[in-house]
């Protein structure tokens, strides 16, 4: 299969699920994740049409960068775990964090933001499945909290919403419990954050459970697999 016939395959099946779920696909997001892929093949999707590209090492998006700067509007998005001595770099590369999973993380990207002169977006990334292996805040940590509460100081990050990789089962129905309850933190904060912080985004669903994530709500899922096929997961972080 080429990219561009799994492009279409995957976009059938997002207009699918949302037809089903009485849902617009234009609410839905199709980020592809290239991590591990070459800039030809980041190429060969943004020929599809595909805009909005997901990376999750900053070194290896620096390499594939240079010979994707021709391509007008694309948009790229972090959305692996980020250290703090890198947050300046990514904020300065990335048009979005998908990934944010500090307090600490989020005062370095604000300060590299506000450098640029920019405005970052940014997702808070909710470690759902409470997994010790796994990156993202616990959702009733006072992490979370601290970073809701510093968020209009945090004056050059937009938070947009919450992100998450929940525990892997082989049935894609298993992730549905923890699709919901990032559905339901997420309604939680709204109300009592709205309107100074924006809750639109929940970024949930991945090549083999996207599907029950966008009945469960999804607004951005970040299709890696199903796009590009399988991944070397030796040169993965
Ligand atoms: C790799 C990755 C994906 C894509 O996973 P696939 O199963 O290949 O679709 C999505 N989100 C995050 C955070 C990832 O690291």
């Amino acid at each position: 299969m080429s990219i561009a016939k799994n492009i279409v395959v995957v976009r059938e099946k997002i207009n699918a699920v949302a037809r089903r779920a009485n849902r617009n696909s234009d609410e839905i997001t199709l980020i592809a994740v290239s991590k591990t892929f070459p800039a030809e093949s980041i190429r060969e999707a943004y020929a599809s049409g595909l805009r909005i590209f997901g990376e999750s090492r900053v070194q290896e998006f620096i390499s594939k960068l240079e010979s994707l700067k021709d391509l007008p509007n694309a948009e790229w998005h972090m959305i692996g775990h980020l250290q703090t001595n890198k947050a300046a770099k990514a904020a300065e590369l990335f048009h979005a964090v998908d990934s944010l999973d500090s307090l600490r993380l989020a005062e370095k990207l604000n300060s590299a933001a506000e450098e640029l002169g920019k405005k970052l977006p940014v997702s808070i990334e909710i470690n759902v499945g409470g997994e010790s292996a796994k990156t993202g805040i616990a959702p009733d940590s006072q992490e979370l909290e601290n970073i809701l509460r510093a968020a209009p100081i945090l004056a050059h990050l937009e938070i947009r919403g919450l992100m998450t990789v929940p525990p892997f089962t082989e049935d894609p129905e298993g992730a549905r419990p923890f699709f919901r309850k990032l559905r339901g933190l997420r309604d939680q904060i709204a109300a009592r954050y709205l309107p100074k912080i924006s809750m639109d985004v929940l970024s949930m669903g991945m090549s083999h459970d996207f599907e029950v994530a966008i009945e469960e709500g999804s607004t951005c899922v970040r299709v890696g697999t199903a796009i590009f096929g399988k991944r070397n997961y030796l040169s993965e972080d």
